[in-house]
C-alpha cells in the first residue's frame, strides 16, 4: 500500500503536532486571492517594511567576500561580543559573550532553550495568550504545557497569584513573552520583577522571548530579563533577534543570551541540528546593530511609523466597534479584541468567524484559537494605514 497520511506511523515525537490553526484562513485567503478577489491581509506576523538597505548592502557585501562558508555553532565572535553589548542594561552592564548563542532565528533559540531544559516528566508554565508555537515546542522536548492566565482587566498578564496555583515540583520552565504577541501587553518593570522573583524563589528557569522589546510605544526598550537584578537575571534565556526590530524575518537571525554553561550546551545541540545560523546573515546583523547616525534614524522610523499605526487602529476599533473589548497594544504590532459576542450557530469560534470574514468581508485576520482564546481575533497593524482602515471598516460593517 502506498504511503498516506492515514497508514504512516508517526514517531511519538511528532504524533501529537498540529499544524498552525492559522493554516486553514491564510489556505483560505490565498485561494480567493488567486481567484481574484480583493482580500485585504491583515494577518502577517512580520514587518511591512523592507529590509534597510544598509543592513541588505552588509549581507551582499559579505557574500561577494567570500563569507559563505561555516562559522562556529554559536556564531562567529565579533557577532556575539556585539550582540553582548546590544542586549546589556543598566544592572547588567556587562555581559559575557560567551553567553549568547547566535540561531537560526529566535524560534530556534526557543527550541534550544525548550529542549536543553525541559525534557520527559517535566512541566512548561505557558501564559495564555501565547504565541502559536510555544505548546508545540514544549511538546517536541515531550514536556508538558500547563496553561494559565491573569485577569482580563490586566492584559491577562500573570503574576505570583497565578503563577503559585500553577505551579508543581514539576515545573521547570516558565515561557515569558513581552511585549506580546498576540496581545501587545507589556510587563511593567515592577511586574516583571515580581515574576523573576517567583521563579527564582521555585528554581524555575525564564525563558524570556523579548523578541520585541524594541518595538515599544512608551519608551525605547521594554523592561526584560537583564533589567533584573543579576542574581535573578541568571534564571533566565533572554530571547530575541533580529526578524522584527530589523525587518529580516527571511535572513533568519535570533540570539539568545544565558549563563555560559547553559549557552555551551544550546550550542552543542545546534551544532548537531543546524550547525550555526546563515554566515552572510549573522554578517548582515553585525552591520544592523552598529548602526550609523542616519541608519538609526532609518531604524527608529519603522518603530514610529508602527507606533502611529498604533494609535489609528485603537481610535478605529473604538469608533466602529465600541463593543469589541480589546488590550490595548502598547508593543509589539498586534491588535486583539473580542468577537464572541458575534458567534452564533453558523459562525461558532473564532476559526468559523475568520472565514466568515475573509469570504464576505474581503478581510484576513487570525483566529484567537491559534493562541489559546478563542474569544479573540489578532488584527495586525504591519500594514498600509490605507488597508488598516478599510479593513477596520469592513470588519464593523459586517458584524455591526
Ligand atoms: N517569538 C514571537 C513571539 C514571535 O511572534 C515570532 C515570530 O512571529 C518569533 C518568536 C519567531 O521569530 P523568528 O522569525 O526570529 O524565528
Amino acid at each position: 500500500m502506498a504511503p498516506t497520511r492515514a497508514n504512516i506511523i508517526f514517531s511519538e515525537n511528532v504524533r501529537k503536532l498540529q499544524p498552525s490553526a492559522t493554516i486553514a484562513v491564510s489556505t483560505l485567503a490565498k485561494e480567493l486571492r488567486a481567484a481574484g478577489r480583493d482580500i485585504i491581509n491583515l494577518s502577517a506576523g512580520e514587518p511591512d517594511f523592507p529590509t534597510p538597505g544598509f543592513i541588505s548592502k552588509a549581507g551582499i557585501a559579505a557574500i561577494e567576500r567570500g563569507a559563505t562558508r561555516y562559522t562556529p555553532a554559536a556564531g562567529t565572535p565579533e557577532l556575539r561580543a556585539t550582540v553582548a553589548r546590544y542586549l546589556a542594561r543598566e544592572r547588567n552592564p556587562e555581559l559575557d559573550p560567551s553567553g549568547v548563542v547566535v540561531t537560526a532565528g529566535a524560534k530556534q533559540a526557543l527550541f534550544n532553550a525548550l529542549f536543553t531544559l525541559a525534557g520527559p516528566g517535566d512541566r512548561v508554565l505557558v501564559p495564555t495568550p501565547y504565541w502559536t508555537t510555544y505548546p508545540e515546542l514544549v511538546r517536541l522536548a515531550r514536556a508538558e504545557p500547563v496553561f494559565l492566565s491573569g485577569p482580563e482587566s490586566r492584559g491577562y498578564k500573570v503574576s505570583p497569584a497565578e503563577l503559585e496555583e500553577a505551579w508543581d515540583p514539576s515545573v521547570r520552565v516558565l515561557l515569558m513573552n513581552s511585549p506580546s504577541n498576540p496581545s501587545g501587553a507589556v510587563y511593567s518593570m515592577a511586574e516583571l520583577e515580581a515574576v523573576a522573583r517567583w521563579a527564582a524563589d521555585h528554581e524555575v528557569w525564564i525563558v524570556s522571548d523579548e523578541i520585541y522589546g524594541r518595538l515599544w510605544y512608551e519608551g525605547d526598550v521594554a523592561p526584560g530579563m537583564l533589567d533584573m537584578d543579576p542574581a535573578l537575571a541568571e534564571h533566565a534565556v533572554v530571547v530575541n533577534g533580529a526578524s522584527k526590530t530589523f525587518a529580516m524575518t527571511g535572513w533568519r537571525i535570533g540570539f539568545s543570551y544565558s549563563v555560559a554553561p547553559l549557552a555551551s550546551k544550546m550550542a552543542a545541540l545546534q551544532s548537531h541540528m543546524t550547525s550555526n545560523a546563515s554566515t552572510p546573515g549573522q554578517h548582515a546583523v553585525l552591520a544592523a546593530l552598529n548602526p550609523t547616525a542616519e541608519e538609526r534614524a532609518e531604524l527608529e522610523a519603522m518603530v514610529a511609523a508602527f507606533h502611529t499605526r498604533r494609535d489609528l487602529v485603537v481610535s478605529l476599533l473604538t469608533e466602529l466597534m465600541p463593543d469589541a473589548a480589546f488590550i490595548r497594544p502598547e508593543g509589539a504590532f498586534y491588535l486583539f479584541f473580542r468577537v464572541d459576542h458575534h458567534y452564533d450557530d453558523a459562525h461558532a469560534g473564532s476559526v468559523a468567524l475568520c472565514q466568515h470574514l475573509i469570504q464576505e468581508a474581503g478581510v484576513a485576520l487570525v483566529p484567537g484559537e491559534a493562541f489559546g482564546d478563542d474569544h479573540y481575533v489578532r488584527l495586525s497593524f504591519a500594514a498600509s494605514d490605507q488597508d488598516l482602515e478599510n479593513g477596520l471598516r469592513r470588519v464593523a460593517e459586517l458584524l455591526t
